[in-house]
């Protein structure tokens, strides 16, 4: 088997943009070129940061890959255009073959194997973005492991990557996908309003030693979340935040 190069930097390198996906109205998927024989050094859920100069200040922003780890040749982000953003504004006005300066992964709170045999996701928005790559890794390495995601969202059309969501509910028998939103369309079937106690107990595995809860969201959902979630008896060591 040829050997794969595993790349992990401090210091920003530069990677070209192959591909660009729309997915919802204000979120893209942006694929960066690797070598062929190379890929990102990183556990599903670690991150990297996207750095640039903007009106003469240098900044950086976190962003999880979100394909699969250990793929080679490439690596994508998947970013929400804020409109008052600096970077993901920045990312979205970028082109096919443009370059952007990158530097990672960075260890986040990722994925090991065997953690658990039951994992809950409560996400809001965009903080989908560290789930993706260890739901699509857990499902399509057939792990042993049943998946329960919340993803809580404003409207439908804000939902990111709905498709796949509702694919992957019918592929995999262990995969379970409980939408919610705060501007339901007429006739809405799953769960309307914000994630409360109750909806985590009814969508989440029981607390237990086999089990573990990915969240992620807008600083005041994760904040009153996790004592929600602590408050129906989910020990901290057991709550993996990004
Ligand atoms: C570990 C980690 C991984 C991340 N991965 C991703 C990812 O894969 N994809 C992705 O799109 N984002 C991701 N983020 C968020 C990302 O790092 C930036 O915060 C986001 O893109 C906004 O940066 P900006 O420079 O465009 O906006 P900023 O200039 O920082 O903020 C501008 C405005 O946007 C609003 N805003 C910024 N961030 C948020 C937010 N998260 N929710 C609500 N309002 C917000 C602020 O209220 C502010 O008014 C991740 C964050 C972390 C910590």
């Amino acid at each position: 088997m040829d050997a794969v190069t595993r790349i992990k930097t401090k210091t920003p390198s530069p990677y070209k943009i192959t591909a660009i996906e729309p997915d919802t109205h204000d979120t893209k998927t942006f694929r960066f070129e690797l070598p062929a024989d190379a890929t990102l050094d990183m556990l599903p859920g670690d991150f990297l940061y996207v750095h640039a100069t903007i009106a003469g200040k240098s900044v950086k922003r976190a962003y999880t890959p979100s394909s699969l780890p250990g793929v080679t040749g490439f690596f994508d982000l998947t970013v929400k255009r804020y409109a008052t953003g600096v970077i993901s504004a920045y990312l979205h006005d970028q082109r096919i073959g443009d370059t952007v300066l990158i530097s990672g992964p960075n260890q986040g709170g990722h994925w090991v194997d065997g953690m658990a045999k039951r994992v809950g996701f409560v996400a809001g928005g965009t903080g989908i973005t560290p789930m993706i790559a260890i739901i699509r890794w857990i499902l399509t390495k057939r792990i042993d492991a049943e998946l329960f995601l919340i993803f809580a969202n404003k409207t439908e059309a804000d939902i990111i990557l709905r498709e796949e969501w509702r694919q992957a509910v019918r592929e995999y028998p262990n995969f379970h996908c409980h939408h919610v939103l705060e501007q339901p369309p007429p006739g809405w079937p799953e769960g309307t309003g914000r994630v409360t106690a109750d909806i985590l107990r009814r969508h989440l595995p029981a607390p237990g030693s086999d089990t573990c809860i990915f969240l992620c969201g807008p600083p005041q959902m994760v904040d009153a979340l996790e004592t929600t979630l602590k408050e129906l008896g989910y020990p901290e060591q057991t709550i993996v935040l990004p």
